[in-house]
């Protein structure tokens, strides 16, 4: 079976469907691959490519990780037509096939994606049987737990963008924990009209969010508690090797700090000899273990381990938009963990990693609905102020996302039921600059 995924091109593992792929060849005696499908890959091509993979095998395919790509979409279409039977699973898998509430009443909503997909799949992989692949019309859902089925065949990832190349992979991926923490974090926000709407009678509605309000991640898998210690090991100790150490991978785990440490010195011991560990951490997690990280710095300096802080979500320098957010954080908690890492940046050297031209990428989300004189100016005061574009302003700034499963989705859809504004849809994302006004 192949697992198609959204793919850049770059050497990076994709984990999730890695995982599938290797549950259902050792587990399920199914041979799979993972086919990563990069931006203008050749249809035809990719075409002749699954018909001649498929030749003498059962016709299914899975989908995951489909990033909002119209492309990838049409191909399963045109696959369904073919005779084989599709399937979706990963991030969203549920939200993407049922589509958005209310779309009798809203014909320009997303309208889902059970049309295209025989069968959706939500939740760990390891609770598919043979029997359910050939199910088709429905919804299937398991519960997270953080006992979750972590090998990986780190030789099962193609890409493909006119012909199909084995992925030689160089950024691996290891799962600490399961969803984000932060999504436990329960908060309403009040939140204005966008700006463009101020006149038109939008009033301020409050909404809920769980974790950060535009993201969709942590809406769709919740958190379900840490991957046990000896768990994690073997996932390090299954990487692929160079030059006698293991590649540089991606700690996936919002909250990593408090487990670093314990990690370096369990590799120590394992005689497991790391190169360098990404981290995709908040500021908040910085800020409380600012001083544990000079002991773990120190040994990962002792190690010659490199420490990347690969992404950290800043994602504004204004406190109202912050707010918007539920980003949970302040500029003034920003400021604080950017002159903790300069800090330490000075001391540490080469051993740890946080700036733009270091290779890491901070999130700054801008333009937003809310975006005014105001808080345009407050950023800009702000990177001035604390040099933010020598280190952690990232080239290009991120417009905001509404994927219609966040919850900035619910906003949208307050907003037009309460007002007959409608907002224009691409894909599973909402447009929220292209209002329709009536
Ligand atoms: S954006 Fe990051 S920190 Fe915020 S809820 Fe999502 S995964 Fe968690």
């Amino acid at each position: 079976m192949i697992i198609f995924t959204h793919h850049t091109g770059e050497p990076h593992s994709i984990l999730g469907a890695q995982v599938a792929a290797t549950f259902f060849q050792r587990r399920l005696s199914i041979p799979s691959i993972v086919v990563g499908i990069e931006r203008n890959f050749s249809k035809e091509r990719i075409l002749g490519f699954i018909n001649d993979y498929y030749t003498g095998k059962e016709k299914v395919v899975a989908f995951s990780h489909l990033c909002g790509r119209k492309d990838i979409i049409g191909l399963v279409q045109e696959l369904r037509e073919k005779g084989f039977i599709t399937i979706l699973g990963g991030p969203q898998a549920r939200q993407d096939y049922h589509g958005e509430p209310d779309t009798d009443s809203y014909a320009h909503r997303f309208r889902g994606l059970k049309s295209v997909f025989d069968l959706a799949f939500q939740g760990p992989v390891d609770r598919l049987g043979p029997e359910h692949l050939g199910m088709r019309g429905l919804l299937l859902e398991y519960p997270w737990t953080k006992n979750i089925f972590l090998e990986v065949d780190w030789s099962n990832l193609y890409t493909f963008s006119d012909t199909p190349k084995k992925l030689d992979v160089r950024l691996g991926q290891v799962l600490n924990a399961v969803g984000c923490p932060y999504a436990s974090n329960l908060q309403v926000v009040t939140l204005p009209p966008p700006v463009n709407l101020r006149e038109r009678g939008v009033p301020e509605l409050n909404v809920r969010s769980e974790g950060c309000i535009f993201c969709d991640v942590s809406r769709d898998k919740g958190y379900h508690g840490s991957v046990d210690r000896d768990r994690v090991m073997t996932q390090i100790a299954g990487l692929p090797n160079v030059d006698g150490r293991k590649i540089p991978f991606e700690l996936i785990d919002e909250y990593p700090i408090r487990h670093l440490g314990k990690l370096l010195e369990d590799a120590e011991r394992h005689k497991i000899r790391l190169s360098q560990i990404d981290l995709v951490c908040r500021v908040d997690d910085i800020n409380a273990h600012a001083s544990d990280l000079t002991e773990i710095l120190t040994l990962a300096q002792k190690q010659d381990v490199k420490i990347m802080f690969a992404s950290i979500g800043f994602e504004s320098f204004c406190d109202r938009l912050l707010q918007y957010f539920c980003k949970g954080i302040t500029v003034a908690d920003i400021v604080k963990c950017v002159e903790t890492l300069r800090r330490l940046k000075d001391r540490f050297g080469s051993n740890l990693l946080y700036r733009r031209d270091e290779g890491a990428n901070h999130g700054f989300i801008r333009p937003t609905p809310w975006d005014d004189s105001e808080t345009l100016q407050e950023i800009d005061r702000n990177i001035f102020l604390h040099r933010f574009f020598e280190d952690i302003l990232p080239e290009h700034s991120t417009p905001l996302i509404i994927h219609h499963a966040s919850y900035l989705g619910d906003w949208i859809r307050q907003i037009e039921s309460r007002t007959g504004i409608t907002f224009g849809r691409d894909g599973t994302w909402i447009e929220w600059w292209n209002p329709v006004l009536q």
